[in-house]
């Protein structure tokens, strides 16, 4: 949840449904007709495998015998890891998925010392290698201080009015630098085939709208304005001048945010980005902020329409316009402008940057090594130019072939699961199956890689590096306003460890570095990857039967393909998913919100089922391969469990609990299995005990 730096707010990141609570970044992707291979580099890539973290695999040691499986089926499968270990100090969780991400970490690490050492690279390896090693060297950047933004504040300072604000707004979102609302390309939700413009909510230093409000949250937001504060002074600012702009700021900010949807609202109404409007329309509804000026600005040509997603916001941000005092504005911009770059610049900004954002948000208690912080720093500016290394060296051709075949039983799985549905109509279940037959599912990385060629890097200056690929890759997404989607883009870099969802494409990603223990592991048998990587998939399939994803008709288009009956049915059996959640207790007297993570809920529940489903037909007819003493359906569930084994600090929960659709990790667990009957046979539970919902509290949906 840090902030992206410098880069304006990834919309198509919020539309996605991921697997996980990680952010997924959106470093890059394909471009339209830019088919190659990976280039032979000069000196091979390759990788010490001995160096890198071990892989935490479903170990039948790992049990705590002495729990009962019925009672608390977390604390059965993960109670002993979790005693066992620490949360690093250097993060705020640790769990299957943040094992796997450190190791992806190593992996992108001995690359990029590899690229470093390279002299002589070209294309992607140069450019991880000008980004590595102008970053590693700590002695440059430090000599630097503040220096590299001088044009920038220099600029902020000579601000006088309105005109010359909205003016100063326009340069910066034309350098890829815009931080107060979200502009970029996204599908047309009623014609998925076309990218429209839209521009979003933004503009705010915590993670939701609540934090300038809640009274549980009013403590983050008095250490927000000191971070404000300390920034401000670190920039230049006279300490006393600098505490009473940072109260403005914060001022201004709960203006932005009173105006702000919340995140519960944005991810249980994904219409709510959806808002066409001329661009005259646009300007008639912020007369200072001039929509036709602003795509001229950007070097784009005026459109038809666009979304103009939250015009309450934007009315709020046009009135700042006409009526904040520009000392205001100018503590606003210059504290942005700083905070956004900061963890590209000298210790003092570094340090701060994490002393806020790590360690007072995250609960993190030191951080993160240099050479983590400038491997996220590629991550975020040349993601899948790094992807198509690690790919190289990181993902077995095999794996792509074993996950073809549980694809494949998933899909044969849920298309029964749907026609045997005694809730549905046959109209309703036909559009569904419609939507079940045009699913694309992708898997390692993308069949064509983008073409980076124009990205500038050098060995002279990281954040020079930093703004460069910033400047690109906004030049890139704009480059796709008005044009036609290319659908063979990938919204996630191949090394992260995740998977989506997106419903305008109506396709299930699975990148390279979720494809590993305990998740999937082509040496395993058919229980464990089941139970692990089959239950993802059918995660990420039935999010085209979410809350949001049954909004999308197998075209990606959002139109109604629901009977009022069958909406009714289904609003029914959502709800009952919404009291199960609501009743978990995450922090002392704070409940996951049922709402918030509802799609995700219906997900895994859905996607558990069929992948016990898919099971069961690859396995039929096989003898049950009893290991450890345990039988193949208890090996299943197990390692869903193992799979959601995580340990979090309170600050990173507590903010999770706000703001993300994905209920902590120790509630995945337990939720859906403890809807299923099949886990109450496999365990010999009995009616009554914690892990069997009673029939009446007992969902089914998919
Ligand atoms: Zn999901």
């Amino acid at each position: 949840m840090s902030k992206p730096n410098f880069a304006p707010t990834a919309l198509a990141v919020a539309l996605l449904s991921t697997l996980a609570l990680g952010a997924c970044q959106k470093g890059g992707d394909a471009a339209p007709g830019t088919a190659q291979a990976a280039p032979a580099a000069q000196n091979a890539l390759h990788l010490d495998e001995a160096k890198l973290p071990p892989v935490n695999h479903f170990a039948a040691t790992d049990l705590d015998k002495a729990k009962n499986a019925c009672a608390d089926f977390g604390a059965y499968v993960n109670g002993k890891w979790q005693a066992a270990n620490e949360i690093p100090g250097d993060r705020s969780s640790w769990g299957a998925f943040d094992m796997l991400a450190e190791r992806s970490l190593a992996v992108r690490h001995q690359l990029a010392d590899q690229a470093a050492a390279d002299a002589r690279a070209t294309g992607i390896e140069k450019i991880v290698g000008d980004f590595y090693a102008t970053g590693m060297d700590a002695a440059k950047v430090n000599a630097q201080g503040i220096a590299p933004l001088k044009d920038r504040l220099a600029s902020i300072d000579a601000l006088t009015d309105t005109a010359s604000i909205a003016g100063w707004l326009r340069a910066s979102y034309a350098r890829g630098e815009g931080f107060l609302f979200g502009f970029g390309p996204e599908a047309d939700f009623k014609n998925s085939a076309m990218n429209i413009a839209y521009a979003t909510q933004g503009g705010l230093g915590l993670p939701d709208r609540g934090y300038y409000f809640d009274k549980d949250k009013q403590d983050k937001l008095a250490a927000y304005q000191a971070h404000v504060a300390k920034v401000l002074e670190l920039s230049g600012v006279p300490a006393a001048d600098a505490a009473r702009q940072a109260k403005d700021v914060v001022a201004f900010e709960t203006r932005l945010a009173k105006a702000s949807k919340s995140s519960e609202e944005l991810s249980r109404d994904v219409s709510l980005y959806y808002n066409p409007v001329t661009p005259a329309q646009a300007d008639q509804l912020t007369p200072h902020f001039a929509w036709t000026t602003f795509f001229q600005s950007q070097g784009l040509a005026v459109p038809a329409t666009f979304s103009l997603a939250m015009p309450a916001f934007h009315q709020e941000l046009d009135r700042m316009l006409a009526d904040v005092p520009a000392p205001t504005w100018k503590a606003y911009l210059r504290f942005h402008t700083v905070d956004e770059a900061s963890p590209y610049l000298s210790d003092a900004f570094a340090d701060e940057n994490y002393a806020f954002y790590g360690k007072v948000m995250r609960g993190q208690k030191e951080q993160k090594a240099r050479w983590k912080r400038v491997l996220g720093a590629i991550e975020s500016g040349a993601g899948e130019a790094f992807g198509q290394m690690y790919v190289q060296v990181a993902f077995p051709a095999e794996s792509k072939q074993r996950m073809e075949q549980l694809v494949q039983n998933l899909r044969t799985a849920l298309k029964a699961r749907i026609e045997k549905l005694d809730w549905m109509s046959p109209d309703t279940k036909a559009k569904g199956i419609a939507k079940w037959d045009s699913f694309t599912p992708k898997i390692g990385y993308p069949s064509k890689w983008r073409d980076w060629t124009g990205l500038k890097t050098a060995r002279d200056s990281y954040i020079a590096n930093v703004l460069a690929a910033n400047a690109f890759n906004y030049q890139w997404e704009l480059s796709k306003i008005g044009k036609p989607v290319d659908r063979t883009e990938w919204g996630m870099t191949p090394q992260t460890v995740n998977a989506y969802y997106n419903p305008m494409r109506n396709e299930i990603v699975f990148p390279a570095a979720i494809l590993q223990p305990p998740f999937f592991d082509p040496k395993a048998d058919d229980a464990v990857n089941y139970g692990g990587i089959g239950a993802v998939i059918g995660h990420e399939m039935t999010h085209g039967y979410d809350d949001q994803g049954s909004r999308f008709d197998a075209a990606g288009n959002m139109v109604n393909w629901w009977t009022d009956a069958d909406a009714k049915a289904f609003a029914a059996r959502t709800d009952k998913l919404i009291r199960q959640f609501n009743g978990y207790e995450a922090l002392p007297g704070i409940k996951v919100n049922g709402k918030l993570t509802l799609g995700e809920n219906i997900a895994d529940l859905g996607g558990l089922a069929t992948a016990y489903d898919a099971m069961h037909a690859a396995t039929a007819g096989k003898p049950d391969p009893i290991t450890d003493g345990l039988s193949r359906d208890q090996r299943f569930f197990l390692n869903w469990a193992t799979v959601w084994r995580d340990k979090m600090t309170p600050d990173y929960k507590k903010v999770l609990v706000a703001t993300n659709p994905h209920a902590p990790a120790e509630f995945r667990a337990i939720g859906a299995p403890s809807n299923l009957p099949a886990f109450a046979s496999a365990f010999q539970c009995k009616a009554g005990d914690p892990m069997v919902r009673a029939d009446d509290g007992r969902v089914v949906i998919w």
